[in-house]
C-alpha cells in the first residue's frame, strides 16, 4: 500500500484531469477494474460533469523576475480549477487571490473552486508575510476543455445481487491521508475478498472524484440502487488517530446496527458518531433522497473537541507520506474485513424450539451463581430468537457486542436449536392469523 502511495501521491489528481486518469489507470493494473466515463457537460441528476482542467504553469514573481511561489514545486500552489491569469497586480489585489492555511504557518492549503470561476494561488503564511513589494507578476496558464470524468469500479460477485459498497475518492492533488489512503485500503480489501470463498453479498468498490463522481455513477446505474443494501466510505486511514465509524442517515438500518455493534469489539479504541458528525464526503450522495443507501464511513479522526480535527495536516501540503504508516493501513484493512465478516454473518435467528430451552438437558446451562452475567445474556438472547430479530438487532437491543451474540447463536445452531435465515421467518403463531 505504501509503495502505491509513494508512486501516486504527488500527482495533480484533479476532478477531471490527465493525472486523475493516470492514477486510476495505475490502480487498474492492481485488480480487474471497469472504468466508466462520463463526458463533460453531461447531466447527472441536478449536476453537470465539469470540464477537464489542466495546469501548465503557475507562479508568482517579483517585477524583476524573482520567482516566489511555483506550482512546479507543489501542485497545491494553484487553486484547483483556477482560471488562467497573466498580469501585474498590486499587493492588495494579489492578497484577494492568495490563500494560506488558517492554522499551520508553513503549510500551503488545499483550495478548490470547481464551480466559482476565479483565479488563485496558494502559499504559506510565512511566504505571504514576506511579500512587501507594491506589485507582483502572476502567471497562471490553465485550460478548460471537454474531457471524460472517470469512475473505477471493482466488483466481487457474491451469491446474491444485494450489494455492499466501498467508496473512496482519488481527486486530492499532492496529498496522502486524504485521500489516497482510503483508495489503497479499499483496493486491499477487495483483493482479499477476491481470493476468499464466494461471499453472500456482492461487493463493489468505487474509486472516483469526490461528489460529482458519486452522482455520475449513481445517476447512470439507477437500476443497481435497489440492491444496494449498505456501504462504507473510506478515507483518512493512515494517520495516528483512532478509528471513527460514522453512521448512515438511517441509524436503524441493518448495516448501521451490524457495523456499529461489531466495531466496538473489533476496535475498542475506536469511537462512533452519528451521520455527518465525523466527516462529510461521498457517503452523502448515497444517503441522499431518491438513493437512500445506508452508507456509513470509516476514517481515523481526532476525537470530538480537538481543535485540529479531523487531523492537523488536513487539506494542506503537510499531508505527506510522513504522517501515515503501513501498519496503520493494514490495521484499517483488517478492521474493514472484520466488519464485512460480521455483515456477511448477520442473519435472522429462527428458533427450532418452543418454550424456553431445557438448557441443562442440552448441556448449555450457565450457572447463575458462578456467572450471573453469562446466565442472563444466554436467556436474553434465547428469548429474541424468534425469526424476527437478526444478530445485529439483538446486539443493539442488548447493547452488547455483535461477536458475543454470534457466539451464543452459533452454540444454539450447533445444538440444532436454531437456524439462520437471510429473510425474516416469524415463528410467533399469532402472526399466522393476521
Ligand atoms: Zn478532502
Amino acid at each position: 500500500m505504501i509503495d502505491l502511495i509513494q508512486e501516486l501521491w504527488f500527482l495533480p489528481r484533479d476532478l477531471v484531469s490527465d493525472a486523475f486518469d493516470q492514477a486510476l489507470n495505475r490502480l487498474a493494473l492492481e485488480i480487474p477494474m471497469t472504468i466508466h466515463e462520463y463526458p463533460t457537460g453531461e447531466m447527472c441528476w441536478t449536476w453537470r460533469v465539469p470540464e477537464k482542467w489542466t495546469c501548465y504553469e503557475a507562479y508568482l514573481e517579483t517585477l524583476d523576475g524573482k520567482r516566489l511561489i511555483d506550482w512546479a514545486n507543489h501542485p497545491l500552489h494553484v487553486i484547483s480549477y483556477s482560471l488562467p491569469f497573466d498580469g501585474i497586480v498590486s499587493r492588495e489585489e494579489l492578497f484577494r487571490h492568495l490563500h494560506v492555511h488558517p492554522r499551520i504557518p508553513d503549510a500551503t492549503p488545499y483550495i478548490f473552486k470547481y464551480y466559482e470561476r476565479d483565479w488563485g494561488l496558494c502559499t504559506s503564511q510565512t511566504v505571504k508575510d514576506g511579500l512587501t513589494e507594491d506589485a507582483y507578476r502572476v502567471i497562471i496558464r490553465t485550460t478548460f476543455e471537454p474531457g471524460m470524468l472517470k469512475v473505477g469500479e471493482v466488483v466481487v460477485q457474491g451469491e446474491s445481487q444485494e450489494t455492499f459498497l466501498l467508496v473512496a475518492h482519488l481527486c486530492h492533488p499532492g496529498m496522502v491521508n486524504d485521500d489516497l489512503t482510503g483508495v489503497v485500503v479499499g483496493l486491499e480489501v477487495l483483493k482479499t475478498l477476491l481470493v476468499m470463498p464466494k461471499p453472500h453479498y456482492t461487493y463493489r468498490l468505487l474509486i472516483l472524484p469526490e461528489t460529482i463522481g458519486s452522482v455520475a455513477y449513481l445517476s447512470h446505474h439507477e437500476n443497481l440502487i435497489p440492491d444496494m443494501v449498505g456501504g462504507l466510505f473510506l478515507e483518512m486511514l493512515g494517520n495516528d488517530s483512532p478509528h471513527a465509524l460514522q453512521g448512515s442517515f438511517q441509524p436503524q438500518s441493518q448495516a448501521d446496527r451490524c457495523l456499529f455493534s461489531a466495531f466496538r469489539n473489533l476496535d475498542p479504541n475506536g469511537y462512533t458518531g452519528s451521520y455527518r458528525s465525523v466527516i462529510n464526503n461521498d457517503e452523502r450522495q448515497f444517503n441522499a433522497p431518491g438513493v437512500r443507501v445506508p452508507m456509513l464511513s470509516i476514517s481515523r479522526v481526532e476525537p470530538p473537541g480537538s481543535p485540529t480535527r479531523p487531523y492537523r495536516e488536513y487539506h494542506s501540503s503537510f499531508d505527506t507520506p510522513a504522517i501515515i504508516s503501513q501498519d496503520r493501513l493494514e490495521n484499517s484493512r483488517d478492521l474493514i474485513l472484520g466488519l464485512i465478516q460480521a455483515w456477511e454473518s448477520n442473519q435472522f435467528l429462527v428458533n427450532q424450539f418452543k418454550g424456553e430451552i431445557f438448557c441443562s438437558g442440552y448441556g448449555i446451562w450457565i450457572d447463575y451463581r458462578q456467572n450471573p452475567e453469562g446466565h442472563r445474556r444466554l436467556f436474553e438472547i434465547m428469548e429474541r430468537c424468534d425469526g424476527e430479530h437478526t444478530l445485529a438487532d439483538i446486539s443493539n437491543e442488548l447493547m452488547i457486542s455483535y461477536q458475543s451474540v454470534w457466539e451464543i447463536a452459533n452454540m444454539l445452531h450447533n445444538k440444532g436449536l436454531l437456524k439462520f435465515n437471510r429473510k425474516p421467518q416469524p415463528t410467533d403463531p399469532h402472526q399466522r392469523k393476521l
